[in-house]
């Protein structure tokens, strides 16, 4: 089988990097829409960081401030309009995944009309202004994708935006942007990378390059846990989640999700779930369905944490997550519902195992300690 790895995204890492690789974002245009969320931008010094290096090129700038988490349709694009009145030529988003996801929607509209029910039917073409991402959070690994993950309410769920043109030109990690990530929101997108990860190895379109990524970052993460769980990070920590995290990224770049992610996106839809969460309350019952179809497989994946099976992975993700008390409340008609809609996803069939849709209730009615 010819296996092949390509990520055309060139990623700068290290303390200070925005300011010290400034001249990088030159070539990019003359004018940016920097494209963020409500406050993480500048809590995290990343904005600044941006704009002294914009000012330092002499390149101009405007600021598309209204990104939500979960972004929606109608903030794509009306940051696509704000980015063609100004006459952007390019984009910088900053900030967790919404942000970023928001960036490279709003880049692929500033460029096509594409009308709004046709924006998930993948007809793209190869016009989309260039990117560079400065990510705040440590999860999503958008800075090395080329996925956009907007909502999509027409069909109650998330989808994604998918384009070969639409990975970043530049990304920037610099784990200083990190430190004002609250506890849960720390714990939840490390869940989320930790997830990429493990998902990407249990692709069908994993290959040897990408399993040596997942196995890295699966270890990189899992070796936070314990602080994470504390709320006790130090900045070591927070460098080794933060290109862990740009790993996962990677990783999922070429095998996909499979049936975390889609299986969470109705956990965050109708329960209001933050994403990593919501893959954090499945993961654990998802592995312990398919562990005896791919045993060595899921071997690898314990070997490289160090845990003895998903039994004892799903403890320590519970107690990552707050345990029973805060976990959200389904019903057995909700988790058919849930299941009925994650069937057809088409990350499903990523899968190294074929899951059916009652596979997929029964994963639910684990997660959430619903008896049958
Ligand atoms: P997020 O929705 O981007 O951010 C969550 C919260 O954290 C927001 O309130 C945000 O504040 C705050 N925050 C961000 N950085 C912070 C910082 N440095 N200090 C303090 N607060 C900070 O969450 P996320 O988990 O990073 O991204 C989730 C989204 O990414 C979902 O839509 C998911 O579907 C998508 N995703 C995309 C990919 C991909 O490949 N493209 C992969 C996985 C997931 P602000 O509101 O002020 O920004
Ligand atoms: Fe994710």
């Amino acid at each position: 089988m010819i296996s092949q790895y390509n990520i055309p995204t060139r990623i700068f890492m290290g303390e200070g990097c925005v300011l010290a690789k400034a001249a990088e974002l030159a070539p990019l245009g003359k004018k940016a829409l920097i494209v963020t969320g409500r406050s993480s931008a500048v809590k995290s010094g990343a904005l600044a960081d941006i704009k002294a290096a914009l000012d330092a090129n002499g390149q101009e700038y405007a600021i598309y401030d209204s990104v939500m988490s979960n972004p929606t349709v109608e903030c794509v694009y009306e940051g696509a309009e704000k980015a063609k009145s100004i006459g952007a030529d390019f984009i910088i988003g900053i900030g967790g995944g919404s942000p970023m996801d928001a960036a490279k929607a709003i880049a692929l509209l500033a460029c096509q009309d594409i009308p709004r029910e046709r924006l998930f039917d993948g007809n793209y073409d190869e016009k989309i202004l260039p990117m560079a991402m400065v990510p705040t959070t440590a999860g999503t690994g958008s800075e090395a994708t080329q996925y956009s993950i907007i909502t999509n309410d027409a069909r109650k769920t998330k989808t994604s935006i998918s384009s070969p043109f639409m990975f970043p030109t530049l990304a920037y990690l610099d784990s200083r942007y990190l430190r004002a990530v609250p506890r849960n929101t720390a714990v939840n997108t490390a869940i989320d990378a930790f997830s990429h990860c493990v998902e990407g190895y249990l692709s069908v379109r994993a290959n040897p390059i990408t399993d040596a990524l997942a196995r890295e970052g699966m270890e990189a993460i899992s070796s936070v846990f314990p602080r994470l769980a504390k709320g006790s990070l130090t900045d070591a920590d927070r460098d080794k989640l933060l290109y862990a995290s740009t790993i996962g990224g990677m990783v999922i770049a070429h095998t996909g999700t499979t049936a975390v992610h889609p299986m969470g996106y109705s956990l965050t839809y109708f329960k209001g779930a933050d994403h990593g969460r919501a893959n954090g309350l499945l993961l654990g019952a998802f592995l312990k369905s398919i562990e005896n179809r791919c045993p060595e497989r899921i071997g690898d994946i314990m070997t490289a944490i160090g845990m003895s099976g998903a039994d004892e992975l799903s403890r320590v993700l519970d107690t990552l997550l707050g345990g029973e008390e805060r976990r959200e409340k389904v019903t057995k008609d909700e988790a058919a519902y849930y299941a009925s809609v994650a069937i057809k996803a088409k990350n499903i069939k990523n899968c190294i195992v074929t899951l059916t849709e009652a596979e997929l209730y029964e994963i639910y009615l684990k997660s959430f300690g619903i008896k049958v």
